[in-house]
């Protein structure tokens, strides 16, 4: 899907396009899902691809939403992003290429992963 960065800031609130559109990180224990438990899908705010599941959603301490696994491995996109002094992988939407956040491997059983998001990144759905 491809939009204007204008199309884009125009759709998306400040936070939302701050995180998706210039990889900004929202501060740790801000936004609206790091200690959220509902059960249910979490999408894409820039163009509701499904991207995570609250199944897969564990309690990392770090004040981010965190997830062990995405939604389906083919719905996210990884870059190797060097902006800090030690190398991190870049997790976005393959859909949209808006920025979600980093997994590292540092994570719990069974897939080790840590995929550390920004709420501000995500929509929630919350399963009836
Ligand atoms: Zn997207």
């Amino acid at each position: 899907m491809e939009r204007s960065d204008e199309e884009w800031k125009q759709r998306l609130t400040p936070d939302q396009y701050e995180v998706l559109r210039k990889k900004g990180t929202e501060k740790a224990f801000s936004g609206a899902y790091h200690d959220s438990k509902k059960k249910g899908t979490y999408r894409c705010a820039g163009c509701g691809n499904a991207l995570f599941r609250s199944e897969d959603k564990f309690d990392s301490g770090t004040g981010w939403p965190s997830f062990i696994r995405p939604y389906e491995e083919n719905n996210v996109g990884y870059e190797k992003d060097y902006a800090l002094l030690y190398k991190r992988m870049e997790v976005h939407c393959r859909n949209c290429g808006g920025h979600l956040g980093h997994v590292f491997d540092d994570g719990p059983e069974p897939t080790h992963k840590r995929f550390c998001l920004n709420s501000a990144a995500l929509t929630f759905e919350e399963t009836a």
